[in-house]
């Protein structure tokens, strides 16, 4: 019962962050694959790291990153959920099942 509670609160936060506007679908050059990507903020608020955390595990190629035209630097939502546990990755696939059934629909 534990485990399921913290599954739903997961599941609220990556809807938040799919729902942001920091948040864009873009061709990831590590995954070789069409990911979601999102603002430093947003990593920091799924994973409960730091800002900081987040640039470490970047630089040691744990977290891939992109840099937009704008300069600005965006993270591949696939290898940060890599690092927060396979719960979350689950979630994340799901979640981004619903976005293309939505996609569909329209
Ligand atoms: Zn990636």
């Amino acid at each position: 019962m534990k485990k399921k509670a913290t599954i739903t609160v997961e599941t609220e936060r990556l809807l938040v962050v799919s729902h942001s506007r920091g948040s864009v679908e873009h061709w990831c050059e590590q995954c070789g694959t069409k990911v979601l990507m999102i603002g430093l903020t947003e990593a920091a608020a799924i994973t409960g790291l730091t800002e900081r955390a987040i640039f470490r595990l970047t630089e040691a190629g744990a977290i891939h990153l992109m840099e937009t035209t704008e300069g600005k630097s965006l993270f591949c939502v696939d290898s940060i959920l890599a690092h927060t546990g396979p719960g979350a990755r689950q979630l994340a696939r799901a979640q981004i099942q619903n976005r293309q059934n939505r996609k569909d629909e329209s």
